[in-house]
């Protein structure tokens, strides 16, 4: 048992579930001078003010001295494709040329150049390459992350990829949720239908026998799958045991956020180009997340997702970073969320609860992580700033003094 103390604040969103309309501005507290009590096992035991946590608590020895700071629940990046080899900094010119993902992809770029040094690699050299991603989004306070494959394309390189993201968890010490993407894009060998029957019968029974991935993800939009296709994989996957999440109405609107509302997928993704209908589709869902991916945007130079108007709508929102080589080249939490408040009107409160908890419902994690709570995962961040809404408002600048994640402090030092 040890007591973290001296917490000038404590800003956490409450409960197990994600929260939805105007739940994600009123299910946030502070606690004034607080103290969090973990067990050996890494689980909160206590919270509250030191005052009354120190009186119910006494004998325990280990105490540590957290300065004044203030804590906020470690962050759940719950959409990244953060296994990949090579970085694609030319497209990033291009982008700056004016050209678009469309215009890219067929110059040889996008996501078909990732695939060509994936399949070249083994499962080893790409987690040595991509740990360093995953080790900043430690440091820049994220505790939880969901990896995705998907540059693989192939049976045998998707697993690798999958593999790959297993051991980054254990070379970095964070909390890895994977996610197979097969259906990120077809390989240029194959065509459409014939891909699809190796998702279905070669690359979904060795993700299962292998025990490879928690979660099925699809590209479901304009010249990628369609709505069809995607539920027909996500169907095939959900018999397998399975959980969905998807990719959906960034590129196009194409009626998505609907399909997953109707797949009982954990969340739909993107959304830039979502449909009134669709946000109605999610705001009656009880399971499906709205994850909003603002650096995306502003990468690939698109208006920001109606984030306002979901979350007036009702709907559960959450915000991640999209890390990945091509249209998100960060694993910064922090710039999502002043991107969220800057681009989408968020108030810095419900930025928090859209990279907390939510992140952590899309992920099918609430009831474990995503806030600090009696119960939950001892995973949470010392920061050196007056406010909340100073973690926005400092942009591009981490002001993290300690990482905490199973209760113990993994980065950075008091
Ligand atoms: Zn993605």
């Amino acid at each position: 048992m040890k007591i973290y103390r001296n917490i000038s604040a404590l800003i956490t969103p409450l409960g197990k579930t994600a929260l939805r309309g105007d739940g994600m501005r009123k299910n946030i507290v502070t606690v004034k001078d607080a103290t969090i009590v973990v067990n050996d096992d890494g689980i909160i035991t206590d919270v509250g003010s030191e005052k009354e946590i120190l009186e119910k608590n006494k004998g325990i020895t280990e105490e540590i001295d957290c300065k004044g700071l203030l804590a906020l629940p470690g962050f759940v990046d719950s959409h990244t494709h953060a296994v990949f080899m090579g970085e694609r900094s030319n497209e990033f010119c291009m982008r700056a040329e004016g050209r678009s993902y469309q215009e890219i992809a067929s110059a040889g770029g996008g996501i078909h150049s990732s695939v060509e040094q994936v399949r070249h690699a083994s499962a080893k050299e790409i987690s040595q390459y991509s740990q360093k991603f995953v080790r900043n989004a430690l440091s820049l306070g994220t505790t939880t992350m969901e990896i995705k494959s998907g540059y693989g394309l192939s049976a045998e390189s998707e697993i690798t990829l999958l593999h790959a993201a297993k051991r980054i968890g254990e070379l970095t010490g964070m909390e890895i949720v994977r996610t197979w993407l097969g259906a990120h894009a077809v390989p240029k060998e194959k065509t459409q239908t014939e891909y699809i029957e190796e998702l279905i019968n070669e690359q979904l029974p060795r993700v299962i026998k292998e025990q490879a991935a928690e979660f099925c993800d699809v590209f479901c939009d304009e010249g990628y799958f369609t709505n069809e296709e995607t539920e027909r994989i996500c169907n095939a996957a959900k018999r397998a045991g399975m959980k969905i999440k998807l990719h959906a109405d960034e590129l196009a609107g194409t009626g998505g956020a609907a399909l997953a509302a109707k797949l009982g997928s954990y969340s739909a993704d993107h959304l830039l180009k979502i449909s009134n209908a669709g946000i109605v589709a999610l705001a009656k869902s009880e399971r499906t997340v709205a994850t909003l991916l603002p650096i995306t945007a502003m990468c690939i130079r698109s208006p920001y997702a109606p984030a306002r108007k979901m979350i007036e709508a009702g709907c559960a929102v959450a915000i991640a970073t999209d890390c990945n080589p091509g249209s998100s080249m960060s694993e910064n939490m922090q710039l999502a969320i002043s991107l969220a408040v800057i681009g989408m009107q968020m108030l810095p409160e419900e930025a928090l609860i859209a990279a907390t908890l939510n992140g952590a419902a899309a992920i099918d994690r609430a009831t474990t992580h995503g806030s600090i709570e009696k119960g939950k995962i001892a995973d949470f961040v010392l920061y050196d700033i007056p406010s909340l809404s100073y973690l926005a408002y400092h942009i591009g600048v981490s002001d993290i003094v300690t990482v905490v994640k199973n209760g113990k402090m993994v980065s950075g030092i008091l």
